[in-house]
């Protein structure tokens, strides 16, 4: 894609004033129709990381994660704009269709109450068992020693832990580009703990702020310790943990946020023991370092870009419950050397609307074939350059206390 004139006047513009809201979305909106839903989303949540209430942000938000593939984040961005911009009432049902919901027999009751959202324990976040370990994350055999090493072999050994006096607290901070399997990998991690698995996306914190009601962090932590063992997986920890110097002084209760998060985590009074506490950032540069001391999100893992073991299991992923041919997805995976997981599930996207439109034209039934995703990996443009391009600065010139060393490896190796 050619760069947009327009698109890339704004960013200098943003470049030099980055708290100009207003631009930034009108850039988050431009880049969407432009076909790049990823960085969309990435401005949007940075306005909506100081301005949680920003309308036109939320709405650009919810389109873009749906364009990237994203549909449970896409819904609660747009469950959050209509909250705060409700649409007209709708007409009542009919009375039939009430008549149709209301219960009658015990067994009905029970069951309405068994699937109404009020009987799932968490009103923030989700909930659930984790059905997956390490061997279902493809690929990334560094990362996965690393993980063994500094997180699960110490959970697994309470003796050798007490003698070498090893401590259990503090969380443990994922980071990398979009898309490359950190919530993934989290999940893996509980599956392995045994643990339940309990997401909080930024939007729940959003919802949280918007709705000033007493759901709050307290209440997360309080149900992930009535479910432990428990792993607490905070998504977007760059926008929740915003250094607080970046908020704007509207955003105090983000402020606030940070805060009770800082206090949870120390938490003296709290019982914390059965509860694994990690979170997720694409930009960890931007996390409040008060976040990142010992005893809180004190150990970090990069999840690098995927190889290619990694991009096959993404491609597969993405492709899941699809119709599509006998595919070669081992080929793809190697013509996509650089491409993020959010790359690949735009991939996959792209030839999914190919094989659509196949279908509708000739008025006949077209699986997706190989011939559609190599089409279509040669159009998607990767956006891990870009990602790679900040995070080389910070790796080059923000490395004092050893932070991004992973990285300043990965680097080497690729020789970038
Ligand atoms: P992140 O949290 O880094 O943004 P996710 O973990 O949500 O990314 O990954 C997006 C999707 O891509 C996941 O649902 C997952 O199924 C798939 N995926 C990503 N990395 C891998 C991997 N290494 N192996 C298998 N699937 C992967």
């Amino acid at each position: 894609m050619k760069p947009d004139p327009v698109i890339e006047a704004l960013l200098s513009t943003l470049a030099a004033d980055p708290g100009n809201h207003p631009v930034r979305v009108h850039v988050a909106r431009l880049l969407l129709d432009a076909g790049s839903p990823a960085d969309a989303l990435t401005h949007a949540t940075t306005v909506l990381a100081a301005e949680p209430d920003n309308l036109a942000a939320l709405r650009v938000a919810a389109a873009a994660a749906g364009a990237t593939g994203d549909a449970a984040k896409a819904a609660s961005y747009g469950r959050l704009a209509d909250a705060l911009a409700p649409e007209p009432a709708t007409p009542e049902p009919p009375a039939a269709a009430l008549a149709a919901g209301v219960p009658d027999t015990a067994d009905e009751i029970l069951q309405q109450w068994q699937t109404s959202p009020a009987a799932a324990e968490p009103e923030i976040g989700a909930l659930g068992a984790a059905g997956i370990t390490l061997e279902d994350v493809g690929g990334l055999a560094e990362v996965k020693k690393r993980l063994n090493l500094s997180f699960l072999a110490p959970l697994r050994n309470p003796e050798l832990r007490v003698r070498f006096g090893k401590s259990l607290r503090g969380g443990l901070l994922l980071w990398g580009p979009p898309g490359c399997g950190k919530t993934l990998i989290a999940r893996a991690l509980a599956g392995e703990l045994g643990a339940s698995f309990y997401e909080i996306g930024l939007s729940d914190v959003l919802d949280m702020w918007i709705g000033s009601s007493e759901r709050n962090l307290r209440g997360i932590f309080d149900t992930a310790r009535r479910n432990r063992p428990c792993l607490l997986f905070f998504d977007e920890m760059d926008a929740l943990g915003q250094k607080r110097s970046n908020l704007r002084a509207g955003g105090v209760s983000m402020r606030g946020v940070v805060n009770q998060m800082l206090a949870e985590l120390d938490g003296a009074s709290t019982d914390n023991e059965g509860v694994f506490v990690l979170a997720a950032s694409n930009h960890p540069w931007d996390i409040d370092s008060a976040l990142l001391r010992p005893g809180r999100f004190d150990r970090t893992i990069l999840v690098p870009p995927p190889d290619l073991a990694a991009r096959e299991a993404i491609l597969r992923f993405h492709l899941r419950g699809r119709p599509t041919e006998r595919l070669n997805l081992a080929k793809i995976a190697k013509a996509t050397e650089g491409m993020s997981g959010a790359d690949l599930g735009l991939l996959c996207e792209q030839g999914t609307e190919t094989a659509m439109d196949a279908s509708m034209t000739t008025g006949q039934f077209q699986p997706i074939t190989q011939q559609h995703l190599e089409e279509a990996a040669r159009s998607v443009r990767p956006s891990i350059g870009e990602w790679l391009e900040v995070a080389r600065n910070y790796a080059l010139y923000g490395n004092d206390a050893g932070a991004y060393d992973e990285l300043a490896a990965y680097l080497k190796k690729r020789r970038r």
